[in-house]
């Protein structure tokens, strides 16, 4: 059952709610709402078809205290079964202007992320192309840094239009106010402010940002490093290698009901990397440097499936488990609830730090649950 009073509270304001235009009401639960198809029912799940609307709404629930979760779509969150004592604030609104003479593009928060890149590359402009297949929304993009095959939203993001919470004020500000850095911006985790729209600098010579990944440079037959070819041909090259590990959502594929990569990649002391090295003997280890430092970056992937942990674990007919693609994520095969997940992530944490030492930390938000 809802919490009693913040459903009373949530009915008190409930006339000034029903005043904000473009904005529609319902009770959908988050498992419709997420990629991995699991989450409980809200007090009230608002779908804002505009800024204005979002920022109306979020602006009242504040001042009111009542808690709410902002969903784009729902592909970093893992979230509670049961009843979640929480007003979810659906952001539906999808702008997207393009210039192609000066490369800059913006979009609303509520935009389907791969339909920015498609635009981009549609017109030619470059930056953003390994970024394509990442579900979600253009507004979340900033939220934890988005990356993939060696590019970093970080790397073309000028500005986000911002909703501050503590002040009510909309203005865009610069993307360095962000603090953006390895899957984290001073958003993630704070709520803060609710991104309502961003701003990208490409660049409009038609070529991709330089190839910085081994496997993508590699399929693209590029021989110097920092190679870059037409962006529509990594664009390609970047889908089929992200559909060939469950990474493009697919509804009929139980293998991308996730939340993407579970966890992130672990920087650890070197001393800790020479003794996962030692432990597994394999010399060749997937192990990165981190400059000026003492310590190196491993691949969370890797340690998973060197900790006794498969693709496909636990197997037979379990409701949650690894992707039969990637051990680095977490699958709802069909029926599983949360506590399912959450029961998985625990056996795999905690197996990885048995065998390496090397505590995992989870990459996506966490609803009402704890790991
Ligand atoms: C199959 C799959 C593959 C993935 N691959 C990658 C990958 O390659 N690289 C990568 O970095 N990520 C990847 N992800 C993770 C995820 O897609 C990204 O983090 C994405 O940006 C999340 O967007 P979303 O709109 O779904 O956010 P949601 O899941 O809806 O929200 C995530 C968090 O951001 C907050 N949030 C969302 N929108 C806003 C906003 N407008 N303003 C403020 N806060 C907001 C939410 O409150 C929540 O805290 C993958 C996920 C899946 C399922």
């Amino acid at each position: 059952m809802h919490d009693l009073l913040l459903t009373q509270k949530i009915a008190e304001i409930r006339p000034e709610i029903d005043k904000i235009a473009e904005l529609t009401l319902s009770d959908t639960p988050l498992a419709d709402l997420t990629t991995l198809h699991l989450g409980g029912r809200p007090v009230l799940t608002a779908h804002c078809q505009s800024q204005a609307a979002a920022t109306q709404l979020v602006t009242l629930l504040d001042a009111h205290s009542i808690p709410l979760l902002i969903v784009g779509g729902g592909s970093n969150l893992v979230v509670a079964d049961g009843d979640l004592d929480l007003v979810a604030v659906v952001l539906e609104f999808d702008d997207i202007s393009v210039n192609p003479s000066t490369g800059v593009i913006r979009a609303e928060a509520g935009a389907i992320w791969d339909d920015v890149v498609s635009v981009a590359v549609d017109a030619g402009l470059g930056g953003i192309e390994c970024l394509s297949g990442i579900p979600g929304s253009a507004g979340a993009v900033p939220v934890q840094n988005v990356g993939a095959y060696g590019a970093e939203i970080s790397q073309v993001l000028t500005q986000v239009c911002l909703l501050d919470r503590a002040t009510g004020t909309v203005e865009w500000c610069p993307a360095s106010s962000l603090e953006l850095s390895y899957r984290y911006s001073n958003l993630k985790f704070t709520g803060r402010a609710v991104v309502l729209g961003i701003e990208l600098q490409l660049n409009p010579d038609g070529l991709s940002a330089p190839l910085r990944f081994g496997e993508l440079a590699r399929v693209l037959g590029a021989t110097e490093a920092g190679e870059r070819k037409p962006v529509a041909q990594v664009r390609e090259a970047v889908l089929n290698l992200r559909r060939g590990k469950g990474m493009v959502v697919d509804p009929a594929d139980h293998d991308t009901w996730s939340a993407g990569s579970f966890f992130t990649n672990p920087t650890v002391d070197n001393r800790v990397a020479d003794y996962v090295r030692r432990v597994t003997g394999e010399t060749d280890m997937p192990c990165y440097p981190v400059a000026g430092t003492e310590e190196s970056k491993l691949s969370a992937a890797w340690l998973i499936e060197r900790a006794g942990f498969p693709k496909g674990f636990p197997g037979g007919d379990a409701r949650a488990s690894l992707s039969t693609k990637h051990t680095l994520a977490l699958t709802n095969r069909g029926s599983a609830s949360t506590e399912d997940l959450v029961a998985l992530a625990r056996t795999i944490r905690d197996g990885v730090d048995e065998k390496f030492g090397v505590q995992l930390v989870p990459e996506p938000v966490w609803v009402c649950v704890e790991l």
